[in-house]
């Protein structure tokens, strides 16, 4: 039997330059990928063009290939791909799986009740659109069943995605397809077998995997790293982890996130090529703590 392949992949938006917390994201990825022999992509997630910041996508991967990051094939840009999330949503629709949903975002705020993330909806176009209503957005049918999956740095997790999120949004009112339905299409067509990211992205882990489910494609692996938390513990992505990372001085940057992953302290690096051949050996996914706390003084971390 053919080896199992290892593909991973990083999927920066570009709202901005790369910054502290996302090369936390990408050095994850890069290195777990490496450390298996296996193949490393960066896909571009530029669907949200509303959000996009003009000239960071080429920002962010400047950024990254002064860091010595090799991807090993051409980038691939959510917004060629638009053919291919219209295809599975029209899948989806034939099966019956998904409705078209009038509400807006202040209707649903006031009726439903607080969920994981924001209000659950409550179901109200899931039976058809109420009379005189236009639809907007439109929405997969969850079930209740709890989904489970062992992350391999978080652990077993189960969430019900009705219960928890709710009838999430495939496509948006203004036509834009959403993270969730693009994330899973793409990590399938990619064959990605391995998904190292954020820990902001462990609640959305089962909403992806019920679109795996409802289409047919397999179940990555998953390891979420953890956020970087500020003393307060509030998300560091709002203060430290948003400073973008100096492309003209990568060995700093690089140092400081292989301390945050809780990575043994490399020898000698005197460049980028250099840290990553090391980094490479040295690469431990369960050093990786669980949660981190960043303090004034430096690093905590907490497994
Ligand atoms: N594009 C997402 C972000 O930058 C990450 C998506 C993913 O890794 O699944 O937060």
């Amino acid at each position: 039997a053919a080896a199992p392949v290892y593909r991973g992949r990083f999927a920066p938006s570009p709202t901005g330059p790369l910054h502290f917390g996302s090369l936390l994201a990408a050095m994850a990825s890069y290195a777990d990928a490496r450390a298996c022999a296996g193949t490393w992509l960066v896909r571009m997630e530029d669907i949200d063009r509303p959000r996009e910041v003009p000239g960071s996508a080429a920002l962010i991967l400047e950024t990254l290939s002064a860091l010595g990051f090799e991807w090993d094939a051409p980038v691939v840009f959510q917004q060629a791909r638009t053919h291919a999330y219209s295809a599975a949503l029209a899948l989806l629709a034939e099966n019956g799986q998904t409705y078209p949903c009038g509400c807006s975002r202040a209707e649903i705020a006031r009726q439903g009740r607080t969920g994981l993330e924001g209000t659950v909806y409550p179901g109200t176009c899931r039976n058809g659109l109420p009379a005189g209503r236009q639809p907007r957005s439109v929405r997969i049918k969850t079930h209740s069943d709890p989904l489970s999956f062992a992350d391999r740095i978080q652990g077993l997790q189960t969430q019900s995605v009705q219960e928890s999120v709710g009838d999430f949004v495939l496509r948006r009112a203004d036509g834009i397809h959403a993270y969730q339905l693009a994330v899973v299409v793409d990590d399938a067509w990619q064959a990605i077998t391995h998904v190292v990211r954020g820990a902001d992205l462990l609640l959305s882990t089962p909403r992806q995997i019920m679109l795996q489910q409802a289409l047919g494609c397999p179940q990555p692996n998953y390891a979420h790293i953890p956020l970087m938390l500020d003393d307060q513990g509030r998300k560091l992505s709002k203060s430290l982890a948003s400073a973008p990372v100096d492309a003209a001085d990568p060995l700093p940057a690089l140092r400081k996130a292989w301390d945050c992953l809780g990575q043994r302290s490399l020898g000698k690096v005197v460049s980028p090529a250099m840290f990553w051949k090391q980094a490479v050996e040295a690469w431990r996914i369960d050093r990786v703590p669980r949660r981190q706390h960043f303090e004034q003084a430096g690093v905590s971390a907490q497994r």
